[in-house]
């Protein structure tokens, strides 16, 4: 038998595995279960988008592109960044990736060495650590609490600053929290990378998916220690296609596209082309899916309350986080009940480093919504 890396040794397991294999395993034996664990949004990609696929496959657009995507995707990017977000990066400094994971991967393998820190906010997207330790980096986490809101103290972070510190990841609005930074927040973590010569990493993924506050844009406060990254999943419906970006300091770029060139070539050319024609044009299914996000949180942090299970109102993102201490004071086992005698799978937040507390994904329709309630109610 072939032997395995010391990298690949040192990944962890996921401790969301034993949920998520044993809501398989119930779903082959013909239960009902009802998935509130996916991070995905339930609706279809618009059919725009999609006719603009099908125009590329006609036209022969099925062709390897340059690395780092199409020019006028880069171009439609960048009038984005400029319309959207008050950013100016040109092409050049835009760089098109397989979804907003590998443009996250490429940026940590570009710039870390063995033993350098990342300071992630917890909780986190599970795969910011492990995304860290592959790339042979050190996370080091700063914690947030419910009862503040999960609220991110600059000062906290940097002191947790050392002479290892390349970087800092944050993630806003927030997979699982929901939190969105204040300005004030986004501002003092800019100017602390700058003073220090750190890159704050902005994952900017549900920027569209916000209530009532106001995305705000890391870059604006310090282009050269900003990288943002952004990609079509989570705005437009897009899981499937595999369109991510990031847009930073040249010299950045230029390592993630060399990262890309020897490893997966540019992504794919047709979602591309479909990726176009999302970020030009789909203000109104972002409003439309931002409404119906609404209804559904909604209504779902307040039955949640009302039935004992204290759930703060997320500001932005489809998760709401969930106090199931009441259930059982480890979340693995509080999720394996909701499971078992609930038939609703959903995340323990072990991995998330949000002990006593699981995620539940309101991507989902209402019926589905109101149908898991009333199974976690009658557990109760
Ligand atoms: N960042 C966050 C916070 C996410 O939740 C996700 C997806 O779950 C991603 C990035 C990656 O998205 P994708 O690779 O589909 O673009």
């Amino acid at each position: 038998r072939a032997k395995l890396s010391q990298k690949i040794q040192a990944l962890k397991p996921s401790s969301t595995v034993a949920v998520t294999s044993r809501a398989l395993e119930l779903k082959r034996q013909g239960v009902d279960v009802i998935s509130m664990s996916v991070g995905e949004p339930d609706f279809d990609t618009p059919d725009h988008v999609k006719e603009a696929a099908h125009q590329a496959i006609r036209t022969g657009k099925t062709k390897y592109t340059p690395v780092n995507g199409i020019f006028e995707l880069r171009e439609t990017i960048s009038e984005k960044l400029l319309r959207e977000n008050n950013l100016t990066y040109t092409p050049e400094q835009v760089t098109v990736t397989s979804g907003g994971k590998q443009a996250l991967f490429n940026a940590l393998m570009a710039l870390l060495d063995p033993g350098d820190e990342v300071i992630i906010p917890a909780p986190f997207w599970v795969s910011y650590p492990e995304m860290v330790t592959f790339a042979g980096g050190v996370p080091v986490f700063v914690d947030t609490l419910a009862e503040e809101g999960y609220a991110l103290d600059p000062e906290k972070v940097r002191a947790a600053v050392t002479d290892r510190t390349v970087a800092i990841m944050i993630n806003s609005p927030s997979n699982p929290t929901g939190v969105v930074y204040p300005e004030a927040t986004i501002r003092s973590l800019v100017e602390l990378c700058t003073e220090k010569n750190l890159l704050l990493i902005t994952d900017e993924m549900y920027e569209h998916i916000i209530y009532d506050e106001k995305h705000v844009s890391a870059a604006l406060y310090g282009w050269d220690n900003v990288l943002t990254i952004n990609g079509a999943s989570k705005a437009y419906a897009m899981t499937g296609w595999r369109i991510g970006y990031a847009a930073g300091p040249q010299h950045l770029i230029k390592a993630m596209n060399a990262i890309q060139g020897q490893s997966t070539s540019n992504a794919n050319s047709v979602a591309q082309y479909a990726a176009l024609e999302a970020i030009r044009d789909s203000q109104q299914y972002i409003d439309f899916a931002r409404e119906k996000f609404r209804e559904r949180r909604d209504f779902i942090v307040s039955e949640l309350n009302s039935m004992g299970l204290p759930t703060p109102t997320p500001q932005g993102a489809f998760y709401v986080m969930v106090d199931t201490t009441s259930i059982h004071a480890d979340e693995i086992e509080a999720a394996r009940r909701i499971l078992d005698e609930g038939r609703v799978a959903v995340v323990p937040g072990t991995d998330f480093r949000a002990p006593g507390r699981i995620r539940i994904s309101y991507a989902t329709s209402m019926e589905n919504i109101q149908e898991a309630l009333q199974r976690i109610g009658s557990l109760l």
